[in-house]
């Protein structure tokens, strides 16, 4: 399968490029969502063609960014990965051309100089290993690889979904090679990039914020997972661990987004990822990037 151009969005002199694995459409949003009716969904017009079609079924991406700034670059939630076991039928052992689209946007794995991940999740981790014959191995072998302590703690936890997996083929390889390093959740991780805990979805969890030449912008993690979520922010997620928490998360995030005008770059939205969040009675709209 041919590689599609990748998306770039400038964010004062720092670059961020989206590597997608898969976009999946029509999916009922009820199976995410499960709050949700397609009713209720195709109310929104303005999600209509790009995040939802007109019955309002969504689209939902997996998708990596990676962000040039200072002579670095930071791999964000590299996705499922390839021959992966998951209680998901639709991730378990997949394959995928994600390290061909990878080079293609310009990006050599022995050159990501760092991996974050917004949490521990099967979708966002997935890539730092690949199998070797019977083992997984480190795939970004140049790279520290990012975890906050606690979602650290909730991978560790067998009761999780697919925490077990996750732990043993993802995350258990980067500890054992020595190529994990622990941060704080509001981390300074340098030249503009700064984490910021955004709990709820997932114990641990956090966002990245972007500062650069006086513009910002905000890669979401799974705070929110669909643009949808805006205009309904009290819609829980079916992977939030505290939904509660969550939903006061994502409603303090999309308040400072809309205040602060920022570049907002949602980790699962479709088609167009990058935008502008903005106050829309009650709630907020997301309105993309040209
Ligand atoms: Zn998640
Ligand atoms: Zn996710």
């Amino acid at each position: 399968m041919a590689a599609t151009a990748a998306q770039r969005w400038k964010v004062g002199d720092v670059v961020v490029t989206s590597v997608v694995e898969e976009q999946t459409d029509h999916v009922p949003p009820q199976f995410f969502f499960p709050e949700a009716t397609p009713e209720a969904v195709a109310r929104h017009g303005w999600l209509v063609p790009d995040f939802a079609d007109a019955s309002g079924a969504i689209s939902l991406r997996i998708q990596a960014l990676v962000v040039e700034v200072g002579g670095r670059r930071v791999l964000v939630d590299p996705c499922v990965g390839n021959g992966k076991t998951s209680n998901l039928p639709f991730w378990n052992d997949q394959q995928w051309p994600f390290l061909d689209n990878l080079a293609a946007a310009g990006f050599d794995v022995g050159g990501i100089d760092e991996v974050v991940h917004t949490h521990l999740h099967a979708d966002h981790v997935g890539w730092d290993t690949h199998r070797d014959g019977d083992a997984w191995v480190p795939t970004f072998t140049s790279a520290r690889h990012l975890y906050t302590e606690a979602a650290l703690e909730f991978v560790r936890d067998p009761g999780g979904y697919d925490n077990a997996n996750v732990l043993r083929e993802s995350v258990q390889p980067i500890l054992d090679a020595g190529l994990a390093d622990i941060v704080a959740e509001d981390a300074d991780l340098g030249d503009g990039l700064r984490l910021e805990p955004t709990g709820g979805h997932t114990p641990g969890h956090v966002s990245l914020w972007i500062e650069s030449a006086g513009e910002v912008a905000l890669v979401s993690g799974d705070f929110v997972h669909h643009p949808v979520q805006c205009a309904e922010p009290g819609w829980s997620e079916i992977g939030d661990s505290d939904a509660d928490e969550a939903r006061a998360t994502r409603r303090r995030m999309l308040t400072r987004a809309a205040e602060r005008d920022v570049l907002f770059i949602g980790t699962h939205f479709p088609t167009r990822p990058a935008g502008r969040i903005t106050a829309d009675g009650q709630a907020w709209r997301f309105t993309p990037e040209a």
